[in-house]
């Protein structure tokens, strides 16, 4: 039996939820992330990651809804498409019963066009190839997966949700590149990413703190093995800290973010290096594992920085470059009201917060010890200026609901059937 199978009928369980289901997709360029929601009420259930795609001991982790100790039988296959196919036939097995009323992907790069949740049809992963040059590293992928769970749920309206959106409309002078105008022209912009987080982060300070503070000047700082800032004010978004693609901005755990492009030409005259193997450098090599020589990962570094100085400089250039982005954006911002962490090491690393604060009681920014220790909402002192905020960010949530809104919306009418039966 599949999810889905038999008469495709949705029914309610016992407990009330619904058998239909949305499927939120997140993947990365090493991970694939997964939760499935109940389609009537969002509730998550079952949900997991598979990590380490591509590289040894791929490995997949069960969160949410998952039987205490379950876990998913060795993977064959360890590329991206082996383990869509495998985590499908897991998903299958798991829950016969579960009929998808949609899939919602995560796409990290929608070119110039892309600004909203689109049905995938495919025409749409026809004009999703030609951008694959402006993201090697997620977008090649994630086209793999689209078109897997297209063939494998024809039945069952997809749809993408992508990173660029949020930031479709950074200000006129926050999108353009120094270089030669004929390249805005054919795309050459500003994007910025994390758009699914930051949207998530901005709901939240709406929820918890009022329109003042979601309506008030912003940072987001989303720090996981991705990292990037985004300056919000007035509830808009005004400049961010990637570019063109995620690579850039402040260093990450293996990509290098922003740096002297002279360097390109000097590598190429010192190796022979070329723009592939530059590529790969700045994306794959880089960062705190370029730095460390070690590791990519922030706990391992935080763990091994009193006895190797080269972790500690990797985690104190991480840290400096925050910071530093902290100041220009609220230079761009004309003061700040409000700051956010979030992402794997913004959410859980007291010590990163910290030392990224640090000096920076001029902008009214002053953390409040016991607070971050203990990892409180808010750990802000109580007379400080700006507010700090921690918050554990929900991608996949924001998926899924757009992927309702736009089913609510009456344009994603599938034409077959929405089981999940699989193409013979
Ligand atoms: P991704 O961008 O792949 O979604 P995450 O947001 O999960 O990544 O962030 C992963 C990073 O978060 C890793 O560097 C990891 O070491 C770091 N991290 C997770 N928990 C902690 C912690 N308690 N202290 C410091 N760093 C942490």
């Amino acid at each position: 039996m599949m999810p889905g199978s038999g008469t495709g009928k949705a029914t309610t369980r016992p407990d009330g939820s619904s058998t239909r289901g949305i499927l939120a997709i997140n993947a990365g360029s090493s991970s694939i992330k997964f939760t499935r929601f109940d389609a009537a009420t969002l509730v998550p259930g079952l949900s997991g990651r598979i990590e380490r795609i591509g590289a040894p001991g791929t490995s997949l982790t069960l969160a949410i809804g998952a039987a205490p100790g379950e876990v998913m039988p060795a993977l064959t296959r360890t590329d991206h498409a082996g383990a869509a196919a495998h985590l499908i036939e897991w998903l299958r097995a798991r829950d016969p019963a579960c009929v998808l009323a949609a899939v919602g992907h995560r796409v990290v790069h929608g070119g110039p066009d892309y600004r909203a949740t689109t049905l995938l049809t495919p025409a749409v992963v026809e004009s999703l190839r030609p951008l694959t040059p402006m993201d090697p590293e997620h977008l090649p992928h994630e086209i793999a997966l689209i078109e897997l769970w297209m063939a494998r749920f024809p039945g069952v309206p997809q749809w993408a949700c992508f990173d660029t959106a949020f930031h479709h409309d950074l200000p006129p002078l926050a999108r353009l590149l120094a270089i030669p105008r004929r390249y805005a022209a054919m795309g050459v912009r500003r994007y910025g990413f994390h758009g699914l987080s930051y949207e998530f982060l901005m709901e939240e300070l709406g929820r918890s703190g009022g329109t003042r503070a979601a309506g008030g000047r912003v940072i987001l700082a989303h720090l996981g093995n991705g990292a990037s800032l985004a300056a919000v004010r007035d509830g808009k978004p005004v400049d961010t800290s990637m570019a063109f693609t995620p690579a850039a901005g402040i260093p990450m755990g293996t990509r290098s973010g922003d740096l002297d492009p002279g360097l390109a030409w000097y590598l190429a005259r010192l190796e022979g290096m070329d723009a592939a193997k530059f590529n790969r450098m700045v994306n794959s090599e880089s960062g705190l594992l370029g730095v460390s020589g070690t590791s990519a990962d922030m706990r391992d570094l935080l763990e091994r920085e009193p006895v190797d100085p080269r972790a500690a400089e990797a985690v104190g250039m991480f840290c400096l470059a925050v910071r530093k982005c902290i100041g220009a954006f609220a230079a761009a911002l004309g003061g700040l009201d409000t700051l956010v962490f979030s992402g794997g090491i913004g959410a859980n690393s007291a010590v990163v917060r910290e030392r990224a604060c640090a000096e920076l009681g001029f902008l009214g920014i002053e953390i409040d010890a016991l607070q971050n220790r203990v990892g409180a909402d808010t750990i802000s002192g109580p007379g400080a200026r700006v507010s700090v905020r921690v918050i554990e960010t929900d991608e996949e949530l924001v998926i899924a609901r757009a992927v309702r809104q736009a089913l609510d919306g009456g344009s994603a009418e599938p034409t077959q059937s929405t089981s999940c039966r699989e193409k013979p």
